[in-house]
């Protein structure tokens, strides 16, 4: 991985402001999962959902709200957050990255039922984070490079960041957003950190 090999040992590593939900966790394939096991008959997968707020038209809650009130027991008795599981590849990914000395900096939007489980969640799945941000507006925090999923997150972070590299993660729910730089896996993530690396030169901090 190119990646590896751009650093300077030694060097201030850069930020990285990493999503979970749709980006490192698989938000869809769990909750549709769960959906299936409590109210047979949709048969429902998390294919079926190309749109943002999907549930509200794939089930019979008919708003979100009560979607989120289903979603605050329907993980074992946790929320649906806890027993979400990793998109293949992703934890390693953050390791890579991690281990070259950058920083990840995980920006998500949580219900206030899920807070314990995020946290319970990035520790049991090993992510190597030590600042963990649960937050509705994403552009307080300051980062390099951001990735997330949503468009109103990537719109809000193009417009308030303009000297940070803001990467949409390519999925069936989201469309291009000017000035984001699309990626459709954690392959295309690294080069963007790699470019994003080079150019922020030798000496520069970032923390
Ligand atoms: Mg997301």
């Amino acid at each position: 991985m190119s990646v590896a090999h751009a650093r300077v040992v030694g060097m201030p590593g850069l930020r990285l402001g990493i999503d979970m939900d749709g980006v490192i966790a698989d938000f869809n394939a769990g909750w549709t999962h769960r959906y299936n096991r409590d109210f047979p008959g949709r048969d429902l997968a998390s294919g079926h959902v190309v749109e943002w707020d999907a549930p509200v038209d794939l089930t019979h809650f008919g708003s979100m709200s009560a979607f989120w009130r289903w979603a605050r027991t329907c993980g074992e008795g946790r929320s649906l957050f806890h027993g979400l599981e990793p998109y293949p590849g992703a934890i390693e990914a953050l390791h890579t990255m991690h281990d070259v000395g950058h920083k990840i900096v995980i920006l998500t939007t949580k219900p206030s039922f899920a807070v314990e489980d995020t946290h319970d969640w990035l520790v049991r799945h090993d992510v190597p984070t030590a600042e963990i941000n649960i937050l509705d507006d994403k552009t307080l925090v300051d980062c390099d490079v951001y990735l997330d999923d949503a468009v109103h997150n990537l719109e809000a972070l193009v417009g308030s960041h303009p000297h940070a590299a803001v990467c949409r993660y390519v999925r069936p729910w989201n469309d291009h957003v000017a000035g984001a730089v699309d990626v459709r896996g954690w392959a295309d993530f690294l080069e963007v950190i790699d470019d994003a690396d080079e150019r922020s030169g030798p000496g520069e901090a970032h923390g």
